[in-house]
């Protein structure tokens, strides 16, 4: 039986590891899709590679899955994080399901000056990107950290980390990106632009890079694909 279902779980994954089955997992498996025992799914955990399970137990709340053998080797994204100060809510779930898709190590919401929304719902967030992740075949699913203030963030930088910061003043300009650095952190401001403050400070990082998007001014959810997109062709694993 072909194995289309793919599933994260919280749990070491090896050979003939029994696996136990979530609430929420169940629903799915057994009430939605309908499986029994005997039927074939795919799981991964974000760090033991990919395994093909059976489902050996299944049961309204919970159920049991043995694993049978490897589909892949473990695989991760390049070290580049998605530094982006959240929007509202649909277009922030979009820029968490996208950058998981486009490939990204972590993802930290960041409270700017002109950030419009205060709060994020990290846990909610979170199980965007393990969905994002068992829908395209990624092994890893990105930590979304909880907010920090932009400043605290520069404040606390790692030196060694390269900041593409995709500065929207620079829109007109050629894309331009600097080779090399193996660590990267990719920033999006808000809606209302980052502020003059932040872009001064920004600008005194030897670190930091200001990048343009083009032509035209993207909106945040926008910007984080189109910067994706340049960094994964120019820098990454595409
Ligand atoms: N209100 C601002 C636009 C903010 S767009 C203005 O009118 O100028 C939201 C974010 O997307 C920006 O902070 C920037 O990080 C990114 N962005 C959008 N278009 C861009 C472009 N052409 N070049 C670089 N960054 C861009």
């Amino acid at each position: 039986m072909t194995a289309k279902i793919r599933l994260y779980v919280d749990h070491p994954l090896g050979l003939g590891q029994s696996v136990p089955v979530s609430r929420e997992q169940a629903h799915y498996l057994f009430g939605v899709m309908r499986l029994g025992v005997g039927a074939a799914i795919k799981v991964f955990n974000g760090q033991d590679g990919e395994w093909r399970a059976t489902v050996v137990e299944t049961a309204k709340r919970g159920g049991v899955l043995e694993i049978t053998d490897q589909t892949a080797a473990q695989k991760n994204p390049p070290d580049v994080w998605l530094v982006f100060a959240p929007v509202k809510k649909a277009r922030t779930d979009f820029i968490v399901e996208k950058a998981v898709e486009m490939g990204v190590s972590r993802l930290l919401p960041v409270q700017t000056e002109y950030t419009n929304s205060g709060r994020i719902q990290r846990e909610r967030l979170q199980a965007h990107a393990v969905e994002a992740a068992e829908q395209c075949g990624s092994h890893f699913v990105p930590q979304v950290s909880e907010m920090v203030r932009m400043d605290r963030l520069l404040t606390d930088w790692e030196t060694k980390r390269s900041i593409m910061f995709c500065d929207e003043s620079l829109a007109g300009s050629s894309p331009e990106l600097p080779s090399g650095g193996k660590s990267w952190a990719i920033f999006i401001g808000p809606e209302g632009g980052f502020s003059p403050r932040e872009r001064q400070r920004l600008q005194t990082f030897d670190v930091a890079h200001a990048v343009s998007l083009g032509p035209r001014i993207l909106r945040a959810d926008t910007a984080a694909v189109a910067a994706l997109t340049l960094w994964q062709s120019r820098l990454g694993d595409w």
